[in-house]
């Protein structure tokens, strides 16, 4: 059953004669009919104005994806009606304990680079927060013989939590250049936007093509396609990182801002040594040549890759010299051992009843959030005031993809039963549900995502909010020095390497 806010006036309220201005159930089929009847007269625009509370429970209980679509496309205006392509990955902690418990941390530490390798594809539940890092990393451990045959899977797991940690730190600042680029090139060398060849993957290069079109039906990408994806970009085509960037963060299903632009700054050598380069050999090496047979590039000899390292920096980046010296000095981050450990400040827990709310970063249903408080309410509102997950410069706001959006609903649906589910503004939604509970204070689990942190400054004008830490990943008495994944490796890899019992 759907819950409608229906506006005095509206042909609903007059069709089940209801008093104005109120709450009421209909069932999702009598929804459509509601939302799609031309006759419903709702201000100012119906789908707009329409507010769909369902809990975890009626969402679980939708007959299949194609009802749970259709749900979407009644909840939430901002889906593109033209986007269909739905992901095989599928959302929700099952697949993501089922996906965990295939890892193979030797296999893995051989073959990862290999775009057949056996890597994980446990980020969309990672970024999403459906599992934890710590609980990963606990499981890889205990399936080894030795620990360091799992160091190397750990170590790619400290990425995540590196850029999380610089996430934390400077916010919507990942959006802007970390530093000078190395390439002698400066902005004026780049334009902003993508061609449309690069979205459709119609650029007739045939690696090009079948990662973009494996991104837009898929959602996934591998980490070696990733990167040589990004470097095509900025580097072959001179387009800025952060168009790609968005670009990527709309499709990925693990699209997390901080992993991502932080990634494409790796690339683009904006928070790198240098710029990060490929040619068709190293592609060929990894792809096993699938791509190059059936290129009309590699027959013609056109292929833009073909060529060796020195030749495509002579090429690219014709400016500079061949050790490709900064163009600048770069600027320095932050000082070492300075940064607090943001992961592990403790809020204190005020008495009376609270509001749980569940946010994008915490859609799982064994979280620490849910173990504090089992029967508090809790709320998790689709955002339809902000469609990006941040802000881009000079970028339109896209919509969150279909696909995306299934993979949250499937989280969704496997979260405890008396979640609900609302869709509009965050903070007027958890305001109304915390009056209409009597709540005295809100509870949620820790986030670096900005747009999130400005909805709790809303809610802190009216009542306090307790943050929830999920297991510490690793813990460094010293803190750390984010300058350079290295050297918060140096810190961090024997916590790391630590099951989480036997972290300090
Ligand atoms: C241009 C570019 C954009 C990227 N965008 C994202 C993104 O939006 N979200 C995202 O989660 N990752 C991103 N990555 C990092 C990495 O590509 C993915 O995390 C990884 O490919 C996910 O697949 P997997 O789970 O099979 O990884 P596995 O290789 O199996 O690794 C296991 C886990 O370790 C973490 N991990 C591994 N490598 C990295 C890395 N380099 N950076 C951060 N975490 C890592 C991920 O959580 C991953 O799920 C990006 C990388 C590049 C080069």
């Amino acid at each position: 059953m759907y819950h409608i806010h229906a506006y005095s006036g509206s042909t609903a309220q007059a069709e089940t004669a209801l008093p104005a201005s109120v709450q009421f159930k209909i069932p999702p089929n009598l929804f459509h009919r509601f939302a799609t009847d031309p006759r419903a007269s709702i201000h100012p625009h119906p789908r707009a104005s329409i507010l769909i509370h369902v809990n975890a429970q009626e969402l679980a209980a939708l007959p299949g994806r194609a009802a749970l679509i259709a749900h979407l496309r009644d909840s939430l205006p901002h889906l593109d009606p033209n986007d269909s392509a739905t992901s095989p990955f599928r959302g929700g902690r099952t697949t993501a304990l089922a996906a965990m418990h295939a890892i193979q941390p030797e296999a893995y530490a051989r073959t990862r680079n290999f775009l057949t390798g056996k890597v994980t594809h446990l980020s969309p539940y990672l970024r999403h927060g459906v599992l934890t890092l710590s609980e990963v990393r606990d499981h890889a451990l205990t399936i080894v013989h030795n620990p360091a045959h799992a160091e190397k899977f750990i170590n790619e797991l400290a990425w995540r939590d590196y850029w999380q940690r610089i996430y934390f730190e400077i916010g919507d600042g990942i959006w802007q250049d970390r530093e000078a680029p190395k390439t002698g090139l400066s902005p004026t060398h780049f334009r902003s936007d993508l061609p449309e060849a690069v979205t459709t993957g119609t650029t007739t290069l045939g690696c090009i093509d079948a990662f973009s079109q494996e991104l837009t039906a898929t959602g996934y990408l591998h980490n070696h396609a990733r990167m040589w994806f990004a470097a095509y970009l900025t580097h072959w085509l001179r387009i800025r990182w952060q168009a790609g960037a968005y670009w990527f963060l709309q499709h990925l299903l693990d699209g997390d801002p901080a992993s991502n632009n932080l990634s494409w700054q790796w690339v683009a050598s904006t928070f790198s040594t240098k710029p990060y380069l490929f040619n068709r050999e190293n592609l060929e090496r990894y792809t096993g040549g699938v791509h190059c047979r059936s290129c009309v590039h590699a027959s013609a000899k056109t292929c833009p890759f073909d060529a060796t390292y020195e030749e495509l920096t002579d090429r690219l980046f014709p400016r500079v010299t061949s050790n490709l010296a900064p163009s600048s000095p770069p600027a320095p981050y932050s000082r070492p051992g300075h940064q607090p450990d943001l992961f592990r400040t403790p809020t204190p827990v005020p008495t009376g009843a609270p509001l749980l709310w569940i946010h994008t970063d915490s859609l799982n249903p064994a979280a620490p959030i849910f173990a504090t408080c089992p029967d508090a309410p809790a709320l998790f509102v689709w955002d339809t005031t902000a469609s990006t997950p941040t802000p881009a410069p000079s970028s339109p706001a896209p919509s969150i993809s279909l696909k995306r959006a299934i993979f949250i609903a499937e989280c969704l649906q496997q979260m405890p039963p008396q979640l609900e589910i609302r869709t509009g503004d965050p903070a007027s939604e958890l305001l109304a549900a915390a009056h209409a509970t009597q709540a005295s204070h809100i509870i949620a689990q820790r986030t670096p995502d900005p747009r999130l942190q400005a909805i709790a400054r809303t809610l802190q004008t009216h009542l306090s909010i307790v943050w929830i830490d999920p297991p510490p990943f690793v813990t460094a008495n010293r803190g750390f020095d984010l300058k350079r994944f290295s050297r918060y490796w140096q810190r961090a890899q024997s916590s790391a390497m630590q099951p989480t019992r036997s972290q300090p």
